[in-house]
């Protein structure tokens, strides 16, 4: 195969990332004449591995060790390692995670081979891949290519691609060998990190309601969860909505918070600043609500309303409970 995409376990399910991952992997295949395949493993490969055939990818691969079984950098590296010596892929796609953050670098330590992350976009230049980057916080855009041979790891912005973009098909399973030991793993991760007890999962919503400093004053915030509730949605802010301590930093959204992909955002009282704007520009739709025409969030945004979020956002809220 010539693009191998490296699936990840979310309790049985493949991680939302992974679904990206796939459908950045088919768009490469498609424009590249590229084959692909995907990996499993860990205590629920059985499972990963059937939602993964389900998907247009050549053929999956799922590794049955016991040294994989529970997460560890060190067994995840070397498994994974194993596989792309014995599978040689030109291109191997990790999911934008924090598991992915920690044991993918030694993958290509091990390999001596690039790692390419955080790309935003792909596009075939002369029979090559070109993948795209954000420099300075989102103000320029970079083109970056591989130079040598492959493997070339690659991991994409979470949101660059949207997981509903993910071609269903019908793929074969093949069961993998790796040769760990015991001695190879030197670490004992526990339990995957919690969101603390009355977090919010911006990743996985549907609707997000925003807000940003247009909303004036702590006092302000309930009208834009009264919004949220009546809408199906979950709140979410701007950065100096949490710095000023209104809302936990769980809500916020752009390069220093969460990047989400709704299928609405609305962005309420919020000027569109690109350290905003790089956290939710994945959206489907984009609602802007803002006093100011000239807002950069307009820019974006599919519908806009020029008026005082003060004055609309208890409007709306009725009209919804009507
Ligand atoms: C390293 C770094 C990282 C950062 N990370 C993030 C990040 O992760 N997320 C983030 O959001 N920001 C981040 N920022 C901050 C970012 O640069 C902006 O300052 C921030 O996004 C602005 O938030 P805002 O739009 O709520 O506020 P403002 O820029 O102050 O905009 C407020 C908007 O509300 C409008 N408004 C005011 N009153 C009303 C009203 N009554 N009705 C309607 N509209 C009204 C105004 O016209 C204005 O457009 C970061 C900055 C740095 C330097």
């Amino acid at each position: 195969m010539d693009i191998l995409i490296v699936l990840e376990d979310n309790n049985g399910k493949i991680h939302r990332m992974g679904l990206e991952s796939i459908a950045a992997a088919q768009q490469m295949a498609g424009d590249l004449g590229l084959t692909t395949g995907a990996l499993v493993m860990g205590a629920h490969g059985d499972a990963l591995a059937e939602e993964a055939s389900g998907f247009n990818i050549g053929e999956v691969l799922k590794v049955n060790s016991e040294y994989v079984a529970s997460y560890s950098s060190d067994g995840y590296a070397e498994a994974v390692k194993q596989v792309i010596e014995q599978e040689n892929p030109n291109y191997v796609i990790f999911g934008h995670t924090y598991q992915v953050r920690d044991y993918a670098p030694k993958v290509s330590a091990k390999l001596m081979k690039p790692f390419l992350v955080d790309n935003v976009a792909v596009r075939s230049n002369n029979g090559k891949p070109v993948f795209t980057k954000l420099m300075f916080n989102g103000k320029l855009f970079s083109d970056v290519h591989a130079n040598g041979d492959g493997p070339f790891l690659i991991s994409f912005q979470s949101a660059a691609f949207s997981s509903d973009k993910a071609e269903s098909g019908s793929a074969d399973v093949r069961d993998c060998s790796v040769n760990i030991d015991a001695s190879m793993i030197r670490t004992e991760s526990e339990s995957p990190f919690q969101e603390e007890a009355g977090g919010v999962d911006l990743t996985s919503a549907n609707i997000i309601v925003a807000i940003g400093r247009g909303i004036g004053k702590e006092e302000n915030v309930p009208l834009a969860q009264d919004l949220a509730k009546a809408i199906g949605g979950e709140l979410a802010s701007s950065r100096p909505v949490v710095d000023a301590g209104w809302l936990p930093s769980a809500h916020q959204v752009g390069s220093s918070g969460q990047s989400v992909s709704p299928k609405m955002y609305l962005a309420l009282g919020i000027s569109g600043a690109i350290q905003h704007v790089v956290g939710m520009k994945g959206s489907k739709n984009i609602v802007a609500i803002n006093k100011d025409s000239e807002a950069p969030i307009f820019e974006i945004a599919d519908y806009g309303v020029v008026g005082d979020v003060l004055e609309i956002i208890p409007k709306l809220t009725e009209a919804l409970n009507e």
